[in-house]
């Protein structure tokens, strides 16, 4: 049993360690336990060969919810557990679950609930994300011939993608971040670049987000001059990944879906403020990062307590030259 990561960003850059298990337990049934967005993200993945939602927020809300899922676990027998997931309550499910084996970083104060426990230390705070989650299987020699960090899709999702849009280069812009609004450049500035992405390479905008984004999809498909297709709020995990497999660039803030990106190696621009961008970044080749440091950056706030100058010094000009230069690049 692998529990995954709650975020979408973060359950993307578990992938290689993910694979690292597949590779070298060939015959092992794995059953990734996850939240319903993070379940969408890894159906029909390589690296797994069942799904168990856990949904905190609806049938397993609560101690008691928690408590039902992990001895729902228990009747499954599950060998080992290895968890990508922090928090103590991995801990505490899989040991109630009674999974004899329990694998992961000393973090949270649960380093008792463990048979197998990685040390967490400085230099797992340091490194790439997808650093991290590798050096806990590592650890114990669960390891890979190759990084790879890709996802899966069917057919016809790429079909379903390509019926939306119309015929050339699209660009897909992703103004949101679910984790707070300290992460987030500007509608009026991301609206500026997606115009001259529009004029200068003939690209089509596509906005992207989720449910809570509508608000910011709606004011930049207004402030825009040229058409948009808005897509915020109205796809599944699965559809958004469809139609940003299907785009030749994203401008996007540190994002779940700019590392959806980097997954489906689409070149990407992304905006970064408040959060680390070393330990963050895109985990592929063809990406810029703009981003400027105002002396207090990476704070790791959701909501900045000052005057947020590391987004607002991020002028609608750096990210269009970083665009011109990563198109330059891959051209
Ligand atoms: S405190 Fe600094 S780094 Fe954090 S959001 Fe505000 S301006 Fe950005």
């Amino acid at each position: 049993m692998v529990r995954t990561a709650n975020w979408i960003g973060d359950a993307v850059m578990t992938l290689p360690a993910l694979m690292a298990v597949r590779e070298t337990y060939p015959e092992a049934h794995i059953a990734v336990v996850a939240n319903p967005l993070v379940a969408q993200l890894l159906e029909n993945h390589p690296g797994c060969d069942e799904i168990i939602v856990y949904n905190k927020r609806g049938e397993h809300s609560g101690i008691f919810g928690m408590l039902r899922f992990a001895f729902a676990l228990r009747r499954r027998k599950f060998d080992c557990a290895i968890l990508f997931q922090y928090a103590i309550e991995a801990g505490v499910m899989t040991f109630l679950a009674g999974i004899p084996r329990r694998l992961g970083f000393t973090t949270d104060g649960r380093r008792f609930l463990l048979t197998h426990p990685v040390p967490f230390g400085e230099t797992e705070k340091t490194i790439h994300q997808t650093d991290a989650f590798l050096r806990i299987v590592n650890h114990y020699d669960i390891i890979a011939a190759d990084k790879v960090q890709a996802l899966a899709l069917l057919e016809e999702e790429r079909i379903w993608a390509k019926e939306q849009l119309p015929e050339g280069p699209v660009v897909v812009v992703n103004p949101g971040a679910a984790y707070g609004s300290a992460k987030r450049w500007y509608p009026e500035r991301f609206a500026a670049v997606a115009d001259f992405l529009v004029s200068e390479y003939g690209m089509i905008p596509v906005l992207i987000g989720g449910p809570g984004e509508v608000e910011v999809g709606n004011d930049i498909a207004a402030i825009m001059q040229s058409p948009v297709l808005n897509f915020v709020g109205k796809t599944s995990v699965r559809q958004m990944m469809a139609l940003i497999d299907s785009a030749s660039l994203m401008v996007t803030n540190d994002s779940g879906p700019m590392h959806v990106a980097a997954a489906l190696k689409v070149p990407i621009v992304a905006v970064f403020g408040p959060t680390n961008h070393t330990t963050t970044s895109p985990f592929t080749e063809n990406y810029r990062i703009v981003r400027h440091d105002g002396g207090c950056s990476p704070c790791m706030l959701r909501e900045c307590p000052t005057d947020h100058r590391c987004m607002d010094s991020v002028t609608v000009d750096d990210v269009i030259e970083a665009a011109k230069s990563l198109l330059l690049e891959i051209a």
